[in-house]
């Protein structure tokens, strides 16, 4: 009876044995993950012809803008971030096109999303109509991204992202062309600062040069996949990037095109395409920037 008891009690030692230990790692795992963040990173998914990209920040905050056309975008995620992390303090829609929406769809039937920014814009599609139900049913807050909206990701005033456009509120509104009425985006940290052009063309990017707002960039996510109605001369020479993002797949629309290839090489600007690189990852501690390719 004795030798019963004994091996009862053994097996109990060896469950809490086994618990204390799991939890022991799964600390250590997020302390790892904490102390891994004392630098911004920026991601720019390879999500095939589409925009998806994350911002991880050293206070914890995960900030996705775009999900790209389909599934990709949680194999980013999923590679991204920590196993036990399934929510997103941010998720940004510049506009409703298949190649930006799809893959946000996912993201929310999967993922706690905290709070979602953007435009209001709406677009007549089966897709758009899941977004409208899926974000509704997430009772996430929902901000409306307007010329001015900023958004302190910690409590240092110089870590921001800010909303260059839409000047209006355009909830509700049927837009004629869901591209130009993109959300354009700086994420400022410290002196980097980074700027998100959706699918945006020249005129508005001309628009925004002719204002007084600042668009100087260390990074440019190239606009519209590197179309050649958008990246125009007046704008680069405004933003005056070291570095341009192209976020393309295969496509049929000869995106990037010749012209803007062109144009980022006569203002000496280095080209990153997910299509070659891959995952594209910047590190930034406010001062240095450096950036690391999947390929
Ligand atoms: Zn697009």
């Amino acid at each position: 009876m004795e030798g019963a008891s004994n091996q009862k009690k053994k097996g109990w030692f060896k469950k809490i044995f086994s618990v204390i230990l799991a939890v022991t790692v799964l600390v250590w795992l997020a302390v790892f993950d904490l102390s891994s963040r004392n630098t911004l990173q920026v991601e720019f998914f390879d999500v095939g012809q589409g925009d998806s990209s994350l911002i991880k920040t050293p206070s914890g905050a995960d900030i996705l803008i775009d999900g790209g056309p389909s599934l990709a975008v949680l194999q980013g995620l999923g590679e991204s971030l920590p196993f036990w992390k399934h929510d997103i303090d941010l998720m940004v829609l510049t506009h409703p096109d298949h190649d930006h929406l799809a893959g946000l769809l996912e993201v929310l039937k999967r993922y706690r999303v905290k709070s979602i920014l953007w435009s209001g814009a709406v677009k007549d599609t089966a897709e758009f109509k899941e977004w409208v139900r899926l974000i509704a049913e997430e009772h996430s807050d929902i901000e409306i991204a307007r010329a001015g909206t900023r958004i302190n990701f910690d409590r240092d005033p110089g870590h921001f992202i800010e909303v260059l456009y839409p000047e209006l509120d355009l909830s509700g509104v049927a837009v004629k062309d869901t591209n130009n009425s993109s959300v354009v985006l700086k994420l400022v940290y410290g002196e980097k600062k980074f700027l998100f052009t959706g699918d945006i063309y020249s005129e508005t990017e001309e628009g925004l040069s002719g204002g007084d707002i600042g668009l100087d960039a260390d990074v440019l996510k190239v606009a519209h996949h590197g179309s050649k109605y958008s990246a125009s001369d007046i704008f680069l020479a405004k933003v005056d990037p070291g570095v341009a993002v192209i976020s393309v797949g295969q496509n049929t629309y000869g995106h990037p095109s010749p012209e803007t290839l062109e144009m980022l090489e006569k203002y000496d600007i280095k080209v990153l395409r997910t299509d070659l690189a891959g995952d594209i990852t910047f590190i930034t501690d406010g001062q240095n920037l450096s950036f690391k390719t999947e390929k």
